[in-house]
C-alpha cells in the first residue's frame, strides 16, 4: 500500500504509537492505519526498557489531572487484561 493513500499514520512503535493507533482503529475501522518506526522492531526504545510495573497515582498530587489520568490507565489496563490482554504486570509501582 503506497503512504500516499493511507488515511492515518502514526511515527512511532512505541505504546504510545501503538496504542494511538489501536485507538484509532477502534474509532474508525473503516481508515487505514499505517505505523512508521524506525527500529528493526516495535518497543525497541523506553516502551521495552521501562520497570514494568503499573503506576498507582499514589505520589501525584490527589485529584490533578496526571494523577486522575494515571488512576484511570491503571483501571483500563487492569481491564484490558482481564479481557485477554497483558498479564504479565505483577508489581506495582508508585
Ligand atoms: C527508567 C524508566 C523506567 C520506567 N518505568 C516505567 C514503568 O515501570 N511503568 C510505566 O508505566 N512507565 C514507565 N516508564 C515510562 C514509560 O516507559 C514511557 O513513558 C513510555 O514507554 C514512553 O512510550 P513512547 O511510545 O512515548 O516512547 P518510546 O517507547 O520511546 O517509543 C517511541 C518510538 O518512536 C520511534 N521513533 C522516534 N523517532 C522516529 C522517527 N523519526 N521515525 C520513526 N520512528 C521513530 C522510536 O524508535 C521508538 O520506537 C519508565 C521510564 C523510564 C525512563
Amino acid at each position: 500500500m503506497a503512504l500516499a493513500n493511507v488515511d492515518v499514520v502514526v511515527i512511532g512503535g512505541g505504546i504510545v504509537g501503538l496504542a494511538t493507533a489501536l485507538a484509532v482503529l477502534r474509532l474508525r475501522p473503516d481508515v487505514s492505519v499505517v505505523v512508521l518506526e524506525k527500529e528493526q522492531a516495535l518497543a525497541s526504545h523506553q516502551t521495552g526498557h521501562n520497570s514494568g510495573v503499573i503506576h498507582t497515582g499514589l505520589y501525584y498530587k490527589p485529584g490533578s489531572l496526571k494523577a486522575r489520568t494515571c488512576a484511570r490507565g491503571r483501571a483500563m489496563l487492569e481491564s484490558w487484561s482481564g479481557a485477554g490482554g497483558p498479564t504479565a504486570f505483577p508489581d506495582y509501582g508508585a
